[in-house]
């Protein structure tokens, strides 16, 4: 898979992305990444890429020619129109069914904004899909590219150590994770759920299921609206509901 950032600041991203699990992924060539600095392609002899906006208000605006040239080094010459998203607080939620959904693609460009945002046109030329990563404003697209790279990244096969790691995770069979246990088996008095070391396969995947379920219910109870819970999951939560007194 292949992603491109268009961004006015591309040092950023090799600090986040360059270790780890993302890193080796690179390393490994599953993942390849570009980072093209739209800055590059000003015209303007400061490298200025931004204007006032002629709406008036504070604040610049990044003008459409740098932005559309970097798009076009990217994307001219291929034989496809690669997947664009522009980075904004105006777009659809970026949630684990969206990152599931954008694993599937190739090739994705991601277009960060900065100051005011970019203008108009150019998000109308090239891109396919405005994406947010929450309901709140940031400085730029660059942090939200790199959780969408992240997250989108870490589905793709190989990326993970083991296959399908991520498939208890929290969002993902749209429950929150259970809690989760590691040495030593007692720490500061609390000992870990004796189910744990049963070894007992079926009753440690019904505790993992229950655990599941209690720990949305109390943090999470929209989630559990949309779920697909099975009689039992049901039946299970009006039964907990009931003897800890829970009335969400
Ligand atoms: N004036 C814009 C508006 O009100 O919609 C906000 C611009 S914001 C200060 C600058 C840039 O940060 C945006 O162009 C976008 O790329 C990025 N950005 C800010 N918040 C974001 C969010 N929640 N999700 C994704 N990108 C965001």
């Amino acid at each position: 898979m292949r992603f491109d950032v268009l961004t006015l600041f591309p040092a950023m991203f090799d600090a986040v992305l360059g270790d780890s699990i993302i890193g080796r992924a690179r390393e490994g060539g599953l993942v390849e990444m570009n980072f093209t600095d739209i800055r590059d392609f000003s015209k303007n002899k400061h490298r200025k890429t931004d204007d006032y906006p002629y709406s008036g208000g504070g604040g610049m605006l990044m003008t459409p020619q740098p932005v559309y040239d970097a798009y076009m080094s990217v994307a001219q010459g291929l034989p496809y129109k690669p997947f664009t998203i522009y980075m904004s607080p105006q777009g659809k939620i970026f949630d684990q069914s969206v990152a599931a959904e954008l694993a599937k693609k190739e090739h994705i460009v991601l277009l960060c904004g900065h100051y005011e945002g970019v203008d108009q046109r150019v998000i109308d030329e090239i891109a396919d899909m405005e994406l947010s990563v929450g309901d709140f404003v940031l400085t730029g697209g660059e942090i939200p590219a790199m959780a969408v790279i992240d997250a989108v990244s870490r589905l793709i096969p190989g990326v993970l150590a083991s296959e399908g790691a991520y498939e208890n995770e929290s969002h993902y069979g749209g429950l929150l994770e259970y809690p989760q246990y590691t040495r030593p088996a007692k720490w500061h008095g609390v000992e870990i759920p004796e189910v744990l070391i049963s070894g007992h396969h079926a009753n440690i995947e019904k505790w993992k299921r229950e655990q599941s379920l209690i720990n949305t219910l109390l943090k999470r109870p929209d989630m559990l609206e949309k779920a697909a819970l099975t009689k039992e999951d049901i039946e299970f939560l009006e039964k907990y509901k009931r003897e800890n007194g829970v009335t969400l």
